[in-house]
């Protein structure tokens, strides 16, 4: 079968070739590389291509403490089925210590800085430790990722690179098809994007990928693609 993403019609996209060829010469510079993921089923692909290219690349599982245990439980199952070096960022202020004038946690009314506490800065030191941060963003999940291009800069004069940017999501399932990628055990349950438990809704027909996320809110962004893009 003649797939999607094997054919490269868009010369901005890159094929897994051209992400293997640029991990390779990063490496030839010498510089030191991570990648983070939020293991979902759509992370997977990324991961399963980095996997192949070189295992010992470090990924970052940002663990605020309020993921969905089967979240927890499927990062388990893919480190061993695909031998991922994996690592956790920790929030560095305790939850008891993340709480607003009326005593109630931060996602229920300040998410922007709850997500700055449990997400951007754990990622802070290991940005400071590295030079590349190969990033899974796609163009087609929203419009801040959409102005993004191949190569962005982050704080500590650190690349992100972004190999998925031009990948569809056609063709994630393809790809997903065609290896046999498992697939988050939430998306059976009608859950299509995942993140945090009190941030995540059940997905419906008439949204968009992205919409299950702190819905009611115009939020659409947790500060790792905001914050940690210097443009
Ligand atoms: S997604 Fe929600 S719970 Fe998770 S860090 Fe952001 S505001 Fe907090």
């Amino acid at each position: 079968m003649f797939l999607d993403y094997k054919i490269n019609t868009n010369p901005l996209r890159m094929n897994i070739d051209d992400i293997k060829k640029q991990i390779e010469k990063y490496k030839a510079e010498g510089k030191k590389m991570f990648t983070t993921s939020s293991f979902q089923s759509h992370s997977i692909v990324l991961l399963h291509i980095l996997s192949k290219i070189d295992n010992s690349i470090p990924v970052y599982f940002i663990n605020t403490g309020y993921h969905f245990p089967e979240t927890v439980a499927f990062k388990d199952l893919l480190a061993k089925e695909y031998g991922l070096n994996i690592k956790e960022a920790k929030p560095f202020v305790p939850k008891e210590m993340q709480k607003d004038s009326q005593g109630r946690l931060l996602f229920t009314s300040d998410p922007d800085y709850c997500c700055f506490l449990n997400k951007v800065q754990p990622l802070e030191p290991i940005l400071a430790e590295n030079d590349i941060w190969i990033n899974g963003v796609r163009a087609d999940q929203s419009a801040v990722r959409k102005t993004f291009k191949l190569e962005e800069k982050a704080p500590h004069g650190v690349i992100r690179f972004h190999p998925m940017l031009d990948w569809t999501n056609k063709m994630i399932h393809l790809y997903m098809k065609e290896h046999n990628l498992p697939r988050h055990p939430l998306e059976e349950k009608g859950y299509l994007s995942i993140g945090c438990e009190p941030c995540t809704r059940k997905f419906d027909l008439e949204w968009n990928e992205r919409e299950g996320r702190w819905f009611g809110l115009k939020k659409t962004e947790c500060g790792l693609n905001t914050d940690l893009v210097q443009k």
